[in-house]
């Protein structure tokens, strides 16, 4: 029997396989996928920060991130920019395949092509129902304890009345040749009811003459999409992008942790609100998670309440973030086109991001929306 099976080899989980695996106990990773980073639909924007907490790989940057202009639907911009790099760009599925290589290198076993059914609790470990993608024939594999790390995917969770997002955003991108845009343009994000109704839109620069366009949007996220591709490169033709389009969840309710069971990353709704971002949170949710874990299997105490722990130190990482993030932008969606424009001017002039300085930390919003709705409807 293993020590620890982790269901999902996104970077929550591959960065608990590794945590765990160097911890010295006995870890299998299964995934769906045959190769990891397969389906990896995401901009691959991670702060310095992360990179600097977690020696994350650099291989796979592609570009920095050095300004970050918003835009309003009238077209008033604002920046904000650093002397050194705000975050890197990374290909998403190589950076996942690094993260593996980690883990696998301090001794986590990856079980690749595994789809995991159904995660059963017995007295004396967890059974998983999983079949091979090769070999449908169901299959069983045995552990003291799971962690769930299956990203926006939420059959495993719902079957065990796990923790559930409150909503989500439907996020849609694609590379695309944009010769004029080189490395060094600033990152831009649209706003407005009328360019990414719920959300917002973005525009990457990747440098050799290509940019990563994405929007999110509470509903269909595809006729905004086209439209704002339609408006930055109208000569684009079909055959020289391939569109690809994902939920993210939004804000957890419910509990991510039973006996014998944790749940991790985006399937803990450890996602960014305001941004959709959730490679940061994920690796610091599993950090946190492999933490208990490993304290759980030396004492061999895989109770709720013991697993509880990662509850409590994940609520207090995330919660004020998450909450403040979320109805920060559910208010900024409901601003008419007219009114956002209106507020760029307003922050344009009284130099909004100036007076954010400090304050304005790339994965952490709660006090710069805090100031930010004070300076500019209380001033
Ligand atoms: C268009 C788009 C752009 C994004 N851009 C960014 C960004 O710039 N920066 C950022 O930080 N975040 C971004 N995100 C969000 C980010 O991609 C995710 O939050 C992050 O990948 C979540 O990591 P995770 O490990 O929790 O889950 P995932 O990366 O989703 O990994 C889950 C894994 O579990 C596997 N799995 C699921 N169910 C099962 C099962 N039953 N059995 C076996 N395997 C299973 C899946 O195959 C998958 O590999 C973006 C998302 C989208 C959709």
């Amino acid at each position: 029997m293993k020590d620890v099976i982790i269901v999902g080899g996104g970077p929550a989980g591959l960065h608990a396989a590794y945590q765990l695996a160097s911890a010295g106990l006995d870890v299998s990773l299964f995934d769906s996928q045959k190769q990891i980073g397969e389906r990896a639909v995401c901009s691959g924007v991670i702060s310095i920060e992360a990179f600097s907490r977690f020696g994350l790989p650099t291989a796979p940057v592609l570009n920095s991130i050095r300004a970050v202009q918003a835009v309003s639907p009238a077209g008033h911009k604002i920046e904000h920019s650093g002397t050194v790099p705000l975050a890197h760009v990374v290909n998403k599925a190589e950076f996942n395949r690094e993260l593996a290589t980690r883990a696998a290198a301090a001794g986590a076993e990856l079980c690749l092509g595994r789809f995991v059914e159904a995660v059963e609790q017995k007295k004396h470990g967890v059974t998983l129902q999983y079949h091979d993608k090769e070999n449908r024939e169901p299959q069983i594999a045995k552990a003291r304890a799971v962690i769930i790390a299956s990203g926006v995917n939420r059959s495993l969770t719902a079957k065990l009345g796990l923790v559930r997002p409150r909503d989500f955003l439907r996020a849609i991108q694609a590379d695309i040749p944009l010769g004029r845009d080189g490395a060094a343009r600033p990152t831009k994000i649209y706003v407005g009811q009328s360019v990414a109704p719920g959300a917002f839109g973005w525009k990457i620069p990747l440098g050799h003459g290509r940019v990563r366009v994405g929007l999110m949007t509470s509903g269909e996220p595809r006729p905004y999409f086209k439209k704002l591709l339609g408006r930055m490169a109208p000569r684009l033709r079909p055959d020289q992008y391939r569109i690809s389009q994902k939920a993210i969840a939004q804000w957890p309710q419910g509990r991510c942790v039973t006996d014998r069971v944790m749940v991790i990353g985006e399937a803990a709704g450890h996602v960014k609100t305001t941004t959709g971002g959730g490679i940061y949170y994920g690796l610091i949710s599993a950090e946190m998670a492999a933490d208990v874990m490993a304290r759980a299997c030396r004492a061999n105490n895989f109770s709720e309440q013991t697993l509880s722990a990662f509850e409590n130190y994940a609520r207090s990482t995330f919660n004020r973030e998450l909450e403040t993030g979320y109805f920060f932008r559910k208010m900024v969606a409901k601003l008419p086109d007219s009114l956002l424009n209106k507020t760029f001017a307003k922050a344009g002039a009284i130099d909004l991001f100036g007076r954010l300085r400090g304050n304005l930390i790339f994965d952490w919003h709660y006090k710069a929306i805090l100031i930010a709705i004070r300076q500019l409807f209380n001033s």
